[in-house]
């Protein structure tokens, strides 16, 4: 029973451990993808560098 029970908290860390990482990632993907523009506030890519 015991090597059952360590299995499952093993799974459960390793699911919730991914479950961490690809929020994180979506999140830094859609940050990433709909760049708030600082200049006119629009959600577009930067302007031409000055
Ligand atoms: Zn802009």
């Amino acid at each position: 029973m015991t090597v059952i029970f360590a299995l499952i908290a093993l799974a459960l860390g390793i699911a919730a451990g991914l479950v961490v990482l690809l929020v994180g990632e979506l999140r830094w993907e859609a940050r990433n993808r709909l760049p708030k523009c600082t200049t006119c506030g629009e959600q577009h890519h930067r302007h031409a560098a000055r």
